[in-house]
C-alpha cells in the first residue's frame, strides 16, 4: 500500500498543502517543533480516524480555526491485494468541524455509515518513541493495542467492541444506582454476546501470533524470544480451546458468580475490559514478565516488536504491504539493536516508508534510497 497524495487543510501547525509522496517514501528532516510528528499524525489519522497521541479532535484543528480536513489517495501496488471491487486506487478523507463537533469520513467521496467502516483503509503502522508505554503502562494500553490491531485486521471486531462498551456502561450505571440485581442483569445477555466475541477474537489472535512475536523479538534482540498470552478478564477462558459458545457459557457463569461482589462495588468485575496482554521474555535471560523485570532496552525491543507484529498482521490478513510511519525511532535504540532492526526492515518491509528525524545522521533506514524533505514551521520543503 502506498500513500500517493495527501491534502492538508487546517491540521495542527501544518501549512495547507497537497503533498505527492514518492513510491518508496520520504525522510522528513527538521529541527524540533516544526511539524514532523504532526505530519505523521495527519497520515495516521486517516487510518484510525483519531490521533495516535490520544488527544481529542478539537486539539488537531489549527489554533484559531474551526475546521480541519485531510484527504489521502491510497494505491494498492502490484504485490498488494486490490481494494474492494477490484480497485487499485482509493481516496480516504476525514474532516472535523468545531461547530457541533462534527466528524465526516468519506471513502471515494461517499460518506461512511459508521465511523468504524472508515477505519483501516490506509494500511499504516506507526512507530514512535512513545510506544515504550505499550510495555510500561497499565493493562489498558495493551488492550488498546489489541483493539487497534484487531480493528484493522478482523472484520466485525470494532462493532462488537463498541457494542460491548456501550452495554458495559449501561450495566455499570444500573449497578451504581444500586437497584435489584435483576436490573443490571437485564444487560447480561447483550454483554455476554458482544464480550464473548471480543474475547474470542483477541485470544485467537494472541495465540496465532505469539510465535511470530517471538521470532521478531529474537531478530531484534539478537537471541531472546518474547511471547504473549492473554490473561482473560473472564476466569476460565484461558487455555484457548473454547469456541464462541464455550466462551459465552464461561462468561455467563462468571457473571452469575460475581453478583454479590458487583452489587457491593457498583461495577462489572468480569469481562474483556479486564483483559491483560502479558508480555513474557522467554527463558534464557532469567526475567519473565517484561513489564516488571525487563531492562530499558529489553522493554523497548518488545514494544518495537509489537509494532512489527502489527505490520505483519496487516500483511497476512489483508495481503497488503503496510505503509510504515516512523517517528524518530532510531534515536532511542542502541547501536546493535538499531542495526538488527534495520536488517529486519530491509528484509521484510518492502513497501513505502515515511520517516522523520531531527538530524539527517539519524536517518538510517533506506538512507540513500529515498527522497529527503525539510520542514520549517509546518511547511514541507521538497
Ligand atoms: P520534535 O522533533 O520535537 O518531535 P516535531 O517536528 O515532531 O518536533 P510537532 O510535534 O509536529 O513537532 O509539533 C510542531 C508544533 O505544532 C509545536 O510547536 C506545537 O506547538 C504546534 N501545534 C500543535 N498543535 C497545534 C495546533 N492545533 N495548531 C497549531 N499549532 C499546533
Ligand atoms: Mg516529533
Amino acid at each position: 500500500m502506498r500513500l500517493a497524495r495527501l491534502e492538508l487543510r487546517g491540521f495542527r501547525n501544518l501549512v495547507d498543502d497537497t503533498l505527492e509522496f514518492p513510491p518508496e517514501g520520504v525522510a522528513v528532516v527538521g529541527p524540533n517543533a516544526q511539524g514532523k510528528s504532526n505530519l505523521l499524525e495527519a497520515i495516521h489519522y486517516l487510518e484510525l480516524l483519531r490521533s495516535f497521541r490520544g488527544v481529542s479532535d478539537r486539539d488537531l484543528v489549527r489554533f484559531g480555526e474551526d475546521v480541519f480536513r485531510l484527504e489521502g489517495r491510497v494505491v494498492a501496488e502490484e504485490v498488494d491485494a486490490p481494494f474492494e471491487g477490484g480497485l487499485r486506487d482509493r481516496s480516504v478523507a476525514a474532516a472535523w468541524q468545531r461547530t457541533g463537533s462534527r466528524k465526516k469520513v468519506t471513502l471515494d467521496g461517499v460518506e461512511v455509515d459508521r465511523l468504524g467502516d472508515g477505519v483501516g483503509h490506509v494500511g499504516a503502522v506507526l512507530f514512535t518513541p512513545a510506544d515504550l508505554a505499550l510495555v510500561d503502562d497499565g493493562p489498558h494500553v495493551r488492550r488498546r493495542y489489541l483493539d487497534i490491531v484487531l480493528s484493522l485486521s478482523e472484520p466485525g471486531y470494532l462493532a462488537s467492541l463498541q457494542r460491548y462498551r456501550q452495554v458495559l456502561s449501561q450495566r455499570n450505571a444500573a449497578l451504581k444506582a444500586g437497584g435489584h440485581p435483576s436490573q443490571a442483569g437485564a444487560w447480561d445477555g447483550l454483554l455476554v454476546d458482544a464480550g464473548s466475541r471480543v474475547t474470542l477474537l483477541r485470544s485467537r489472535w494472541v495465540q496465532a501470533m505469539s510465535g511470530v512475536l517471538s521470532l521478531i523479538h529474537q531478530e531484534i534482540s539478537g537471541g531472546t524470544g518474547a511471547r504473549m498470552t492473554l490473561e482473560s478478564g473472564i476466569a476460565g477462558v484461558e487455555g484457548g480451546e473454547l469456541d464462541e459458545e464455550g466462551v459465552r457459557e464461561v462468561f455467563r457463569t462468571a457473571l452469575a458468580g460475581s453478583q454479590e461482589r458487583e452489587a457491593r462495588l457498583g461495577t462489572t468485575t468480569v469481562g474483556p475490559h479486564r483483559d491483560e496482554l502479558l508480555l513474557l521474555l522467554e527463558p534464557g535471560e532469567g526475567a519473565r514478565d517484561v513489564r516488571r523485570f525487563g531492562s530499558g532496552g529489553q522493554r523497548r525491543s518488545v514494544a518495537l516488536s509489537l509494532r512489527l507484529l502489527e505490520a505483519e498482521t496487516i500483511r497476512r490478513r489483508k495481503g497488503r504491504e503496510p505503509l510504515l510511519l516512523m517517528d524518530d525511532v532510531f534515536a532511542e535504540l542502541d547501536e546493535a539493536r538499531s542495526i538488527r532492526l534495520l536488517e529486519l526492515l530491509d528484509r521484510t518491509a518492502v513497501g513505502q516508508v515515511i520517516l522523520t528525524a531531527p538530524r539527517k545522521a539519524e536517518i538510517r533506514f533506506r538512507d540513500e534510497g529515498i527522497e529527503r524533505w525539510g520542514i520549517r514551521e509546518g511547511k514541507l520543503l521538497r
